[in-house]
């Protein structure tokens, strides 16, 4: 059996100010080492002041995970030296004297399984290392320290997950949750990475750090799953150890053992006083929340009784239930958030397709209103959109533009039927030994008017036709 767990460090983007000093949280927009002071450089006689707004992010992200969190938290030295480190020692949190990290003991649902969350924690995101020539042989190392300090919160799981796929839902559900609380953008370059651990068949665990984006994530866990389980068919035992990811081969490889918790030699950080989170204060951070993707789903299916797979896309995705909710009115919601997922997804099914899309809430109402009104085929509103998406012109004018009109004069059909009786001799005599051919005669009719007969109409005629 397979055992993964995360550890998901994800940069608060959305804050002004880097953890403990005013610097900016956003330094991707600096020179090398223009966006530091003697605080997050660790100048001697600076000191740290805690930043509010990262204690309140954090523990908003805490509470949609279902965690507990501590009436007080408090912050810890993590002492170890490396070039991106200028105070030789990270900012961090640790529950030795009971829970004092910003939240613990959480779960996300993930299919039917339920991920525990093992703990939530704030802290300082060290500098870069670029090593010229993007290689870690290289004579030539650089140190930029604009990113020193900006708020990280890391948020570790049980090994509860049984392979990567469990793994990418997950991901995709906090990532979602994060861009729904205001928090951070996953999609930023850095904003979120990750390291895994990884077991197969109760043997030795091995972890997987430097991780930079989900899909290498996901990628490193195959790779690992696939490694462990041929040394394991060999009956070579798989060594505990630490592994990076070399994410130019694509593959994990072995590093220098790491250090143990107890070599960090992890002490209070007395600069930042404990910080107390009362119950008023996390009412309010609850009552600011934006409504979570569950709850929205749910209310999609009570309110207009949409089909629970169909409330799922749409309330996981902003885009779409921002579409949504701009476009029902109660009678249509149904058909609303059906044309979304059976149509509109299918054209717009990347997060640059829908910054390009022109297509609005009005859009979408015009276009039920004509399939209901049956001045259009279902078949031609698809048409339409592809169209709608381009230009964003007004629906009437495209229908006009692209003559989509439905076709549902009978003469007209029933001439059309005509013809297509006579060119399809075989398939009418088959019709009218099995009855569900009948479609085939339908859908020659469909592509003579292209997509634009009265679906029901065709096919009432064609049966009436076919019993004369
Ligand atoms: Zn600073």
């Amino acid at each position: 059996m397979t055992k993964i767990g995360l550890e998901i460090h994800c940069q608060l983007t959305k804050l002004e100010s880097k953890l403990f000093c005013s610097c900016k949280a956003n330094y991707r927009e600096f020179e090398p080492n223009h966006n530091i002071c003697p605080v997050c450089m660790g100048l001697p006689g600076s000191l740290p002041r805690l930043n509010q707004k990262a204690v309140e992010s954090a523990t908003s992200i805490a509470l949609a995970l279902s965690c507990e969190t501590p009436e007080k938290i408090a912050f810890f030295r993590k002492n170890y030296f490396y070039p991106d480190l200028p105070k030789n020692f990270q900012i961090t949190q640790l529950n030795v004297y009971g829970d004092m990290s910003v939240g613990g003991e959480g779960y996300v649902s993930v299919e039917d399984k339920k991920i525990k969350i093992r703990r939530i924690q704030l802290e300082e995101d060290p500098g870069r290392i670029i090593y010229e020539g993007a290689s870690e042989r290289t004579k030539i190392t650089l140190v930029d320290y604009n990113r020193a300090g900006t708020p990280l919160v890391e948020i570790v799981t049980d090994p509860d997950f049984e392979n990567p796929r469990q793994v990418r839902v997950f991901l995709n559900i906090l990532s979602d949750l994060l861009e729904n609380l205001g928090v951070a953008e996953p999609g930023l370059e850095g904003a979120m990475r990750a390291d895994g651990n990884v077991s197969i068949e109760g043997g030795n665990k091995v972890e997987i750090k430097n991780i930079g984006s989900f899909h290498d994530l996901e990628k490193a866990l195959h790779f690992e799953i696939t490694r462990q389980q041929s040394l394991f068919e060999r009956d070579i035992e798989i060594a505990q150890e630490t592994r990076h990811w070399d994410d130019r081969r694509k593959i994990t490889v072995s590093s220098r053992s790491k250090e143990e918790d107890q070599d960090y030699r992890y002490f209070l950080e007395n600069d930042i006083p404990w910080v107390k989170i009362d119950q008023s204060t996390r009412d309010i951070l609850i009552k600011n929340m934006p409504e979570s993707i569950s709850s929205k789903k749910d209310r999609y299916i009570e309110k207009f009784d949409i089909a629970p797979q169909v409330a799922e896309i749409i309330a996981s995705d902003k885009y779409f239930s921002k579409l949504f909710e701009n476009s029902y009115s109660d009678s249509n919601a149904k058909d609303i958030a059906n044309l979304i997922t059976t149509d509109v997804i299918g054209f717009i099914d990347t997060k640059e397709k829908q910054q390009n899309s022109k297509i609005t809430s009005q859009h979408l109402s015009d276009l039920i209103d004509a399939i209901n009104s049956k001045t259009i085929t279902r078949n031609s509103a698809k048409v339409a959109l592809q169209e709608i998406m381009k230009s964003g012109k007004e629906t009437k004018i495209i229908l006009n533009e692209l003559d989509l009109g439905q076709v549902s004069d009978e003469s007209e059909i029933d001439s059309i039927i005509s013809q297509i009786f006579e060119d399809e001799k075989q398939a009418v005599i088959d019709a009218k030994e099995r009855p569900e051919t009948v479609n085939f005669l339908v859908g020659k009719v469909m592509q003579k008017t292209k997509g634009k007969a009265d679906p029901v109409k065709t096919l009432e005629l064609i049966k009436s036709k076919l019993n004369q």
